[in-house]
């Protein structure tokens, strides 16, 4: 097997790993994640930029394991028009040292309240930027957005992190209401990844 076919994902999330190997399971044979690496310990998120923080795991990662291996990470989070791209990077401690998911809705939802936004003012989007690498090098970065607004309130028990307060364009339902299939389908994961496999088929890589 061509050593270059194998995918170690920048993660220690299961979910993320599950979902990225249904897609590009028969391109790269065998994609791990850092679950088995534990010597690679957490990797700090002190980027400025969903692509900095992405390019920092990765070539960290990479320097660690070498040119035996391509690296992908991702970064991603939430941007919300009212408040000028807020959360952003700072979407996994919006609400503090201690956030937690819980305690980040709250103070989204209070924000929004206390500057009055309604309508077309609570325009959001997901974002997610995925790097790839070998070694110390950056191979190519990939975008992908999912469009939407900010409910009034939470709706749904599914998912995680904002999902319960996410609302896709051309819906009427949250992230956390929709089935997982439906939000897999148009996520900002799913569509970055899909601009991976694409620039994969392209490249010598799936040959
Ligand atoms: P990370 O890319 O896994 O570090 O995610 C950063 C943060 O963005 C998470 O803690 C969530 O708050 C938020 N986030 C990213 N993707 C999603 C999603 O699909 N649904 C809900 N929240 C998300």
């Amino acid at each position: 097997m061509n050593e270059m076919n194998r995918l170690i994902i920048a993660t220690g999330n299961t979910h993320k790993t599950e979902e990225i190997s249904k897609l590009l399971g028969s391109i790269f044979k065998p994609i791990e994640d850092l679950q088995s690496y534990p010597e690679i310990g957490e990797i700090d998120e002190i980027g400025n930029t969903f692509e900095e923080n992405a390019e920092l795991k990765a070539i960290e990662v990479g320097k660690l394991l070498g040119n035996s291996a391509m690296i992908l990470s991702d970064d991603s989070g939430l941007e919300v028009d009212a408040l000028n791209g807020a959360p952003g990077v700072r979407s996994a401690r919006f609400s503090g040292e201690n956030a937690d998911d819980s305690s980040n809705r709250k103070k989204l939802l209070d924000e929004l309240e206390g500057i009055g936004a309604q309508g077309e003012r609570r325009v959001a989007r997901f974002r997610c930027v995925m790097v790839l690498a070998r070694g110390d090098q950056k191979l190519a970065v990939f975008n992908g957005v999912v469009e939407g607004k900010i409910a009034d309130k939470e709706k749904g028990d599914g998912g995680f992190g904002y999902d319960s307060l996410f609302i896709p364009q051309d819906y009427d339902k949250t992230f956390a209401e929709l089935p997982s299939h439906t939000k897999n389908s148009i996520s900002h994961r799913a569509n970055a990844l899909a601009a991976f496999k694409t620039w994969l088929l392209d490249s010598d890589y799936a040959k």
